[in-house]
């Protein structure tokens, strides 16, 4: 009995009724010249028992079905720092993580009739990433009509997951995200192997603009500006952190 109480899925559960969840926010910078244009908010879980990190525990939420609650919270918590806040330009992007689950199962236009987001001073962006789900017509349509309501979409970690060229033709994402182990592969002398370069390719095609994620070194960034990539989020810039710190980075 202690096992089941202390067990991963009755943690997540107590922690959507009681407050154990709470998001820290990820700096999304301009290469060049370091201004903060937006962040992403990033998942923590803290209860009596300890700290879970999103790899630790995103797989039973959605294991167990709790990922459409937990996004409501997600939304409830994120417009409520925000809102209380003056520090933050009109269009900050803030970029919010989704799961397909929620896309395929028609959950997530349920986002469209809510008033604090679409009316927002901000501008939020639906991170979504690859899956075999956002082949569907249907999919694409609730796509689409994210899309008309104001939200921008962005496609993350690309390159990593199940890759489908389709549905970038088909001019659904405003943004792509480079996923981090590409901007690793970048040497310091060069680009050689890189693939960083066709990925910037294919989005200039498709209209998107890209994001590079995980920039740890300066060089790092140097190259990716050559690139023509003008945006990224990484240690180089900033940690994820708390709303308050997130507030003074932005008043600077
Ligand atoms: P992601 O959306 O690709 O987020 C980027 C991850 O890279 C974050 O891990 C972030 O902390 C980490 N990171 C950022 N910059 C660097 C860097 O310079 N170096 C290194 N080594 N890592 C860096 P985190 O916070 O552990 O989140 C992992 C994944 O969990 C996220 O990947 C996202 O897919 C998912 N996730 C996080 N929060 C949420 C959420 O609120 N909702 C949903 N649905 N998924 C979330
Ligand atoms: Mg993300
Ligand atoms: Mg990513």
């Amino acid at each position: 009995m202690w096992e089941r109480y202390f067990s991963i899925e009755r943690r997540l559960q107590r922690g959507i009724h009681h407050g154990h969840f709470y998001w820290l926010y990820q700096p999304i910078v301009e290469l060049d010249t370091g201004a903060v244009i937006g962040c992403e908010a990033l998942v923590r879980f803290k209860d009596g028992s300890g700290t879970l990190y999103p790899d630790e525990f995103l797989p039973t939420l959605k294991a167990t079905n709790l990922t459409w609650p937990f996004t409501e919270m997600m939304f409830k918590h994120i417009l409520n720092e925000f809102n209380n806040s003056s520090q933050f330009p009109d269009d900050f992007k803030i970029s919010c993580n989704i799961f397909p689950r929620d896309i395929e199962n028609a959950n997530i236009q349920k986002l469209i009739n809510n008033n604090q987001l679409v009316n927002s001073r901000f501008k939020f962006t639906l991170e979504i990433i690859e899956d075999e789900y956002l082949e569907h017509t249907k999919v694409q349509e609730a796509l689409r009509e994210l899309r008309e309501a104001g939200f921008d979409l962005a496609i993350d970690d690309f390159g990593t997951g199940y890759s489908n060229l389709k549905e970038l033709s088909n001019n659904t994402f405003d943004f792509l995200k480079i996923d981090r182990a590409f901007v690793k592969d970048i040497e310091s002398d060069g680009v050689k192997l890189s693939i960083v370069p066709l990925i910037a390719e294919i989005a200039a095609k498709h209209h998107m603009k890209v994001i590079a994620e995980g920039i740890e070194e300066t060089h790092q960034a140097k190259e990716l500006l050559k690139f023509g990539i003008q945006s990224g989020q990484g240690w180089l810039f900033g940690r994820p952190e708390s709303f308050a710190k997130l507030s003074q980075q932005v008043a600077k």
